[in-house]
């Protein structure tokens, strides 16, 4: 008998919900307490300091050396009455997560013998030097020259976790090389500042700054501890590689927006109340529609900070997870036959001016402003639609991807029937409809008479990758587990490139003297048409639409690895250097990463998947098997052989039936481990990462299907390993 299972299935059934102690206070009282934001930079900070500190927050400015030793005061001594005693600069390096190094305060006080003090100087604040080496870099950072340092971000506020003071920095390499997710994103944002403000200009000269905003949707699985420890595969690759499917799973579709399960309450409420403490403004949270499954999503903010506060959730999820006596469980797809977790990226732009630019406005000019910014998008996403996919991709999300339930491995736009009409009716006007704009401000053609109803936009497209939701577009094809700022450096670079272009079309146009209207109309006329490939708003899971894809020339590759070479293709490499925002090096040595990244994700998991099938799984099924071997024998004791035969006769099926099934095992774990054996072998990365893609990760499917049936044939009371039933019912 399997006594860990059933040990782990008793303990996670006896379990009560938590007592969460709720804050005494109101959420809007305690609400960013954590955090050095305005309200203690006012209250540490002098006067002077802080509106410099301001300004580089809200103008991207770089701090002179002096006022940084300022600011390290102030924040020390917050940081001290807040209990702290280490600091640590947080960062994130190209692994997912994030990675922090505590230094404490203490220093030998200069003069005192055996004195010392709690010192904290602008230079620690600003630059600190973790010992990168073990860090990923694809190659940057030779091992003579392992140092990498990590700068202060001041766009994103310190915070306090226990004892330490976290400055959120990024991760450069000595030679001046991006080591990390943060560098390229806050370029990016400033890019995408400057290129859209410059359009924004044609419209309204008032407007100063343009910011990227991003609400991301959090999707999560928790599991028992308990259960969970007794996955290996769990507790190793965070997915389950092998297990039949529950008898009831998400059919009843009564998970989605049910009643939340009482110990998995108490856990959000912890979650709720932390997060408030670190000015994270939790919003939303429901059942999903697996069983088990979970979200989160907060009211959505400015890109690099919302970044930051997707990552410290993340930590915090877990954190408080482990005291539910739960395991959240991140990966894009840890169990089959129900559906994965994907993190929706809600994104925008907004001026400083408070004009959302993907909300349809009530003027003709506001409208115009409005189709400006969605055309250009459409056409940002259909000239990099193959970077956008590799900006999501990674092995895990590739279970997502292409399956019948989540977006497809092809990137199309959602725009609904409205907004698909209006650009319609544009392109379909002629030179003769010259744009006129009367003392009215009216525009022909309809685009001064978008309806403002599109703001409640029901009317979605689950299928779709890429959605117009009314005042913003949902990428839904990011995973889970990733870091936002991949996808989010890919699309407001795409989209940056692309305002560039259009303004300088404008501009063209507009000294030719053509008027600045009509030269607008006229260019988005032409992009309206250009980028029609991308826009779908049809069942983006059928095959049908994959047909059409290929046709319409829209990236369609589904290997992983493959999908990379996005990244450096001639286009992202130009787009990406114009931008000042990663060169050539980086794009290649970021792949190296990836590309090792899968490699080893696919190795772990066949090797997880070759122990647990030969030493867990064949031999309780061969014991099973012997077990009715005996039992033929015994009927034979028992009844003249002709009786026993006929009574037995099931018996002999399964037997046979275990041992084709182990066999089939045994053959396909060693063709495996062949495999491994050929892939690992070579050197290049990338050759690496597609030979394990092609000939390593097929054998997952064959024999976890083999497993699968052993699991419906060997006696319950045997089977080693927690069953779906438990690990998703059980809460
Ligand atoms: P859904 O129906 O897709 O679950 P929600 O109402 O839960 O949508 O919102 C999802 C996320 O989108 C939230 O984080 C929300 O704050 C964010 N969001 C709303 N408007 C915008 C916007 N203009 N730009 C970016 N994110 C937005
Ligand atoms: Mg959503």
């Amino acid at each position: 008998m399997s006594s860990l299972r059933f040990k782990a299935v008793e303990e996670a059934a006896k379990r009560l919900p938590l007592e969460v102690n709720d804050p005494k206070e109101l959420p809007s009282e305690y609400y960013g307490n954590y955090v050095f934001n305005r309200k203690q930079m006012a209250k540490y900070l002098s006067k002077e300091t802080m509106g410099v500190v301001l300004e580089a927050i809200d103008k991207g400015a770089t701090l002179q050396p002096g006022i940084a030793d300022h600011v390290a005061a102030g924040m020390k001594m917050w940081a001290i009455e807040m209990g702290a005693t280490h600091y640590t600069h947080w960062f994130q390096p190209l692994t997912e997560g994030t990675a922090e190094k505590h230094d404490s305060f203490i220093d030998y006080e200069a003069g005192v013998d055996g004195g010392i003090i709690e010192r904290f100087s602008g230079k620690l604040l600003a630059q600190q030097e973790p010992d990168a080496s073990s860090f990923p870099s694809g190659g940057i950072r030779n091992t003579f020259e392992a140092r990498g340092y990590t700068a202060w971000d001041p766009s994103s506020p310190a915070f306090i976790v226990d004892d330490t003071l976290c400055i959120p920095t990024v991760f450069i390499s000595y030679t001046g090389e991006a080591l990390d997710y943060k560098t390229p994103l806050l370029k990016t944002l400033s890019a995408v500042d400057k290129a859209a403000v410059d359009v924004c200009k044609l419209f309204d000269p008032a407007v100063k700054k343009v910011f990227s905003f991003l609400g991301w949707e959090q999707e999560y699985f928790l599991v028992d501890q308990a259960l969970y420890a007794a996955r290996p595969d769990l507790s190793l690759t965070d997915r389950t590689l092998m297990g039949h499917e529950s008898a009831k799973n998400q059919q009843l579709e009564d998970h989605y927006f049910g009643s939340i399960p009482p110990r998995v309450a108490a856990f959000m409420r912890e979650v709720e109340f932390e997060s408030y403490k670190y000015g994270i403004p939790l919003k939303t949270r429901h059942n999903e529609v697996a069983p088990n499954q979970f979200e989160l999503a907060p009211i959505f903010g400015e890109t690099n900070l919302a970044v930051d506060q997707n990552l410290l959730v993340i930590s915090l999820m877990k954190k408080i997870a482990a005291k539910h006596h739960f395991k959240l469980l991140l990966h894009e797809k840890p169990f089959a036959g129900v559906n994965g977790s994907g993190k929706h990226n809600n994104w925008s732009l907004g001026t400083d001016t408070g004009i959302g630019l993907f909300t349809p406005g009530k003027t003709a000019n506001e409208n115009l402003l409005f189709v400006t910014f969605l055309v250009n998008t459409l056409m940002a996403v259909y000239k990099h639609n193959a970077l956008l996919k590799a900006s999501i991709s990674s092995a895990p999300n590739a279970h997502r991807l292409g399956a019948n339930e989540a977006p497809p491995a092809i990137i199309s736009v959602f725009l609904g029937s409205q907004l698909s009409s209006v650009l319609d009716k544009i392109e379909e006007s002629s030179d003769d409809d010259e744009i006129t704009v009367d003392e009215l401000k009216k525009m022909k053609l309809g685009v001064a008479h978008i309806p403002e109803v599109l703001i409640d936009n029901t009317d979605r497209n689950r299928t779709s990758p890429f959605a117009f939701t009314g005042n913003r577009f949902e990428f839904r094809a990011v995973g889970s587990s990733a870091n936002c700022s991949s996808p989010m450096t890919a699309l407001n670079a795409a989209v940056a490139s692309q305002l560039i272009d259009f303004k300088q079309e404008i501009d063209v146009k507009i000294r030719k003297g053509m008027k600045k209207e009509q030269a607008i109309y006229d260019t988005l006329r032409l992009y309206i048409k250009e980028s029609k490939p991308i826009r779908f708003e049809g069942n983006s899971y059928s095959d049908e639409w994959k047909e059409e894809a290929k046709k319409r020339g829209l990236d369609c590759e589904t290997s992983v690895p493959v999908i990379f070479d996005a990244y450096t293709s001639k286009q992202s490499v130009d787009m990406f250097e114009r931008l000042g925002v990663l060169n050539e090096k980086e794009l290649h040595a970021r792949n190296e990463v990836k590309w090792e990244t899968y490699t080893k994700k696919i190795q772990i998991e066949a090797r997880v998947l070759g122990d647990l099938s030969i030493n867990h799984i064949i031999p309780v099924a061969t014991q099973y098997q012997s077990m009715l071997l005996d039992n033929i024998y015994k009927m034979r004791a028992v009844f003249d052989k002709d009786k026993a035969d006929k009574l037995s006769q099931d018996d002999v099926s399964l037997i046979e039936q275990i041992a084709t099934h182990i066999s089939a095992i045994k053959t396909n774990v060693d063709a495996m481990v062949d495999a491994r054996k050929v892939a690992n072998k070579i050197e290049n990365a990338r050759e690496k990462a597609v030979q394990y893609h092609d000939t390593v990760a097929p054998f997952f499917d064959i024999i976890r299907y083999h497993v699968d049936k052993l699991e419906l044939i060997v006696d319950n009371q045997m089977w080693p390993l927690p069953k779906y039933r438990e690990l998703l019912f059980i809460n």
